[in-house]
């Protein structure tokens, strides 16, 4: 330990120094000192020897522990990866080197430090578009499922994630919102969070499906939505060519449902108008829509060109070819790009095929699964393996899977690392080629939820 560090420590342990003195010191040692375990020193006599007399409103004398994380890279939007200490106390983050509280809470009685050498702390990964995996499919799950599907994807970093209910009829949508929203509330600590519900259908256009069953689709009407409205669905897809006066789009946009544009064939005047009315996103762009041609240009040139409109993209490399990633790329604004998994049941399950939207799935090759027509039905891979398949190539990719999707949704208290936002990261091994950060995204080495590891 320096000198002045110690001669600091004996001044708090002595009374010698008044609070304002205090805090420059630590402010000033913290700055110094990143990256560096005397830190620590510091942080526990202010925190643990009680010496410190700053007041912390909200985090009253409980008896509760904090987290410090040294020697990790953080990586943050802005500055993409720096060398960051953070500090960790009950559910939020605290504090980064470069960001400091006014105010530091009294009463910690216990710590933990990890030493996340050799690791990137990422925000937690969230999945918008999901409609299972591990044998679960939010058409069917009952609540059990439900929480041990929560309690296996956390392990792959996807800490929250919104599950995703294809086209079925209004009675079985209706009991599976129902279970869904119960599965969430009783969700246990340390698994991933359900932060809403997505419904792909059931107003969707027959003539680009998918999979989906033509059967219970239903006319785009606000008679219509209000028969499964429920305050927990956050995103609707739909075929806003089929929605009169963009009646419902108003209606959802009014409501804060996020409308997206999907299994449609619209044309772009189609989609700039309901643009205009209130669509804020257009589903896995390029499938299950009308394709690009020079002289119908469709949603997918709309959906490019407008600045206004956030892209969900499907980067497993087969549903979406790596040219037509890169096209989306160098056409639209990273900052509107959304990777979502669109996982399905069969994604690692120990079996070959499903019962998937009332048809027979199979797994072709473990990378994609199809049914009798070989259309595709959605992907075999989570989030943390379609960052691995692009982050060489797209230098924002993180931000597609955590800051973006966040932007998308109006949620502004997790999907970064900064000071008071929820801790919920993901910490991955790196290897160093070119002077660049590749991060092993098969599986994170640690995982913090809420601010609680992850055993
Ligand atoms: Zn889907």
């Amino acid at each position: 330990m320096d000198k002045n560090l110690k001669k600091i420590l004996e001044n708090i342990k002595n009374n010698q120094m008044n609070s304002k003195k205090l805090k420059n010191e630590f402010k000033k040692i913290y700055q110094k000192e990143q990256g560096n375990n005397k830190i620590l020193a510091v942080i526990l006599s202010l925190l643990i020897l009680g010496k410190c007399e700053f007041s912390y409103e909200n985090f009253v004398k409980e008896n509760s522990g904090c987290t410090i994380i040294v020697n990790g890279y953080v990586f943050s939007s802005n500055k993409q990866y720096a060398k960051q200490n953070l500090l960790i106390y009950k559910d939020k983050i605290l504090a980064t080197s470069e960001d400091l509280p006014d105010e530091l809470p009294q009463g910690i009685n216990s710590f933990n430090i990890i030493d996340a050498t050799d690791m990137v702390i990422t925000p937690g990964l969230i999945d918008q578009h999901i409609h299972g995996g591990f044998g679960v499919d939010f058409n069917y799950a009952s609540e059990e499922d439900i929480i041990e599907f929560s309690q296996k994807i956390v392990k792959y970093g996807i800490t929250t994630y919104y599950p995703t209910i294809m086209t079925a009829s209004i009675d079985e949508i209706k009991e599976q919102i129902k279970i869904i929203n119960q599965a969430k509330a009783i969700v246990p600590i340390c698994s991933a969070k359900i932060d809403g519900i997505n419904l792909e259908g059931p107003f969707l256009n027959s003539k680009y499906k998918g999979i989906h069953p033509s059967s219970s689709m239903l006319k785009p009407t606000v008679d219509n939505y209000k028969k499964i409205e429920d305050p927990e669905i956050k995103i609707i897809t739909y075929a806003p060519e089929l929605d009169e006066n963009f009646e419902l789009t108003k209606y959802l946009a009014n409501s804060n449902v996020i409308a997206s544009a999907g299994h449609t064939s619209a044309s772009s005047e189609i989609i700039r108008l309901a643009a205009d009315n209130g669509l804020k996103q257009v589903t896995h762009l390029f499938n299950a829509m009308l394709p690009l041609h020079h002289r119908n240009p469709g949603v997918i040139a709309e959906a490019l060109i407008n600045d206004n409109i956030f892209v969900e993209v499907i980067a497993d490399g087969h549903h979406l070819q790596r040219e037509i990633i890169d096209l989306i790329f160098k056409a639209k604004d990273s900052s509107k790009i959304i990777f979502i998994s669109d996982s399905l049941p069969l994604n690692k399950a120990d079996i070959n095929s499903v019962t998937f939207g009332r048809q027979k799935i199979i797994n072709k090759n473990k990378e994609v699964a199809v049914n009798a027509d070989n259309v595709f039905a959605g992907s075999m891979s989570f989030l943390n393996v379609i960052l691995k398949k692009n982050q060489n190539n797209y230098k924002h990719s993180l931000l597609c899977a955590t800051k973006n999707v966040c932007d998308n949704l109006g949620i502004n208290n997790y999907g970064e690392i900064k000071r008071g936002n929820i801790a919920d990261l993901a910490m991955w091994k790196y290897a160093k080629q070119d002077k660049t950060l590749h991060l092993d995204f098969n599986k994170p080495d640690k995982v913090i939820i809420s601010g609680k590891m992850l055993n």
